[in-house]
Formats: structure tokens, sequence, C-alpha cells
């Protein structure tokens, strides 16, 4: 398959998200050598005790040599100087690609660096969980999973490839524009995350409920809402610092949303609630 023509592959960031395409590659049969790069030596050997990529090396410039694809798999911020730092060391021809959660500013980032004749594909694998390091990947991550792909004018061929590539790792793929992206993401993702966590804080902030009480009493939509604030606090700044335009918006949406229900509580405007909530329902359970 079209998958399988990359010889060598290069893992720039070594987190949940790049040991899981490893994990998968591995579980697809592909034969592709994989070479590891990860900032931190503790990173660099976990991985190795792990027996994550076929080789780890020290510098994201030896990592890429001779690679046919290069995933970039670093919180959102760290990608353009790394995209600086691999520019000369690499491979002409090859295809770069990076898996960040936003896409309009990691494109400006990154694209500026990169020589003619190496090709750029932007992708999004919509799946993870609140776990991160090079531990927390597993083969399985993919199945099932949109893999949104937004090669914001890279060749057809080389775009071709990457899906295939991710449709082998067990991924849905889908082409969509980068603003777009960053839109829809804001809404399913970004700002569900952060209000993930300002309900920690809240509780935490709340001086009459202690930490304990939270704690025992959790199960009650504490525990499943707040999951995904246990989520990599580097990741996720580096979100917010990016999609500032798409999350304000939504932001600004939810805000409004929470004040007609806060009226509707003062007010004792039950019916609107109601309403709310059955109209509410009804899309929740579409999902899954
Ligand atoms: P992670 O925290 O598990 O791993 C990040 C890796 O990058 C680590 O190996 C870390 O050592 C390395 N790293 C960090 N800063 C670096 C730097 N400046 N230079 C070199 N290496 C550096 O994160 P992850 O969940 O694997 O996320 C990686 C990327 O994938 C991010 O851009 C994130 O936005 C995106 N993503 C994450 C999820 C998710 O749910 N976790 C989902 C889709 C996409």
């Amino acid at each position: 398959s079209e998958a399988q023509s990359y010889q060598r592959v290069a893992l720039i960031g070594l987190g949940l998200i790049a040991s899981s395409i490893y994990w998968a590659m591995k579980r697809a049969g592909m034969e592709a050598h994989v070479t590891g790069y990860a900032r931190s030596a503790e990173t660099r050997e976990t991985a190795k005790r792990l027996g994550l990529c076929h080789e780890i090396v020290d510098s994201a410039e030896a990592a890429v040599k001779d690679a046919d694809l290069v995933i970039l798999a670093v919180p959102v911020g760290a990608m353009g100087p790394i995209a600086e730092a691999i520019a000369p060391h690499l491979k002409p021809g090859c295809t770069v690609s990076d898996v960040g959660s936003v896409k309009k500013e990691v494109i400006e980032a990154v694209r500026p660096h990169l020589p003619e004749g190496v090709h750029f594909v932007p992708t999004h694998p919509m799946a993870g969980t609140e776990h991160s390091g090079p531990d927390a990947g597993f083969a399985s991550l993919y199945d099932n999973r949109w893999c949104l792909i937004v090669p914001d004018g890279a060749p057809e061929e080389a775009t071709a490839r990457v899906e295939a590539f991710w449709q082998a790792l067990g991924a849905k793929t889908e082409q969509m524009e980068v603003e777009h992206h960053d839109l829809v993401c804001a809404v399913v993702s970004h700002v569900p995350h952060l209000i993930a966590y300002t309900m920690v804080g809240v509780a935490d902030d709340l001086r009459r409920v202690s930490d304990q009480e939270v704690i025992k009493f959790s199960a009650a939509g504490f525990r499943d809402f707040t999951r995904i604030a246990a989520s990599d606090p580097t990741m996720w700044r580096d979100v917010f610092m990016t999609n500032k335009q798409a999350t304000l918006e939504i932001l600004g949406r939810f805000t409004e949303e929470l004040f007609a229900l806060q009226r509707a509580i003062r007010t004792g405007d039950g019916q609107l609630l109601f309403d709310y909530f059955t109209r509410t329902r009804e899309i929740r359970r579409g999902i899954l």
C-alpha cells in the first residue's frame, strides 16, 4: 500500500501521540525504519526502555537525516523552532507532517522554514487521553477516530500518502480547510478543556467545601466532567496561545448561554431550563 512506501520515518517528540503512532505502525506491520527524538534525556531513556522506535537519537537534526516522512509531535509552540532546526537536514523531496491541535499558527510557524521541494502535510488526529509522555501510548489509540488532514496547498500525491498512512494506523481521514479546522476544534475540544480546568479551579477556590469532600463525592458529575483537566499543561497552554481567535469566539458564545441559564435560575424559569436540557439531550444522545 501507499503507506508502506515510506522507508524511513522520524518521530520528533515522543509523547502520547508519537508513541501511539509507533505502536500502531508496528501493529499494522509497516516495515519502515523509525527514528525517534525527544528533547529531554529522561524521555529518551524511557523510550529506549520501552522499545519505542528502532533507534533513539540525541538531536532532531540527526533524527530527520534520510527520513522520507518526518512527523512533528511536540507541543504546538515548539513546532516552529523545531522546523527551523531540522530544515537544513531534511532529505530533498521528503514529507514533513505535524500532529498539532491547532493548524493556522502551526502552518505559519513551520512552512517558512521548509526548503523548496519538501512537502508539508499538516494533520490532527482527533484522539487522545488525559495521560501524556512516552509511556502513555498504545496501538489502538487511533482506531476509528478521525484524523483531520489540512493540506493547505500540499501536492495531492504527498497528501494521499499521508492519508493512507493514517488509515493504516486505524484512523478515518477527512480533509479540512485551515480556519474551519481551528473553529471546529475550538468547539469540540479546546473550550471544553478550558471549562473543565475552571470547574476544578472553582472547587479548589471554594473554602466551604474541602478538597477531601470534592474527591469523596466527585462521582456526581465532577469526575466525568473534569477528567480532561488532568491533561498536559504545556500542551494546553500552547493551544490557547495559538488558537486565540477561535477559542475567544466560542468562549463568547459559551458565556452568553451560561448567562441565559443563570438568569433562568434566578427568575425561576423552569420551562426555559427544561426546554434547553431537552434540546441538548437530543443532540448529546446522537453522539457515541
Ligand atoms: P506529550 O506531552 O505526551 O508529549 C510531547 C513530547 O514532546 C514529549 O516527548 C516532550 O518531551 C517533547 N517536547 C516538548 N517540548 C519539546 C521541545 N521544545 N522540543 C522537543 N521536544 C519537546 O504530548 P502529546 O499529547 O503527545 O502531544 C503532542 C502534540 O500532539 C501536541 O502538538 C498536541 O497539541 C497534539 N495532540 C495532542 C492530543 C492529545 O489529546 N494529547 C490529541 C491530538 C493532537
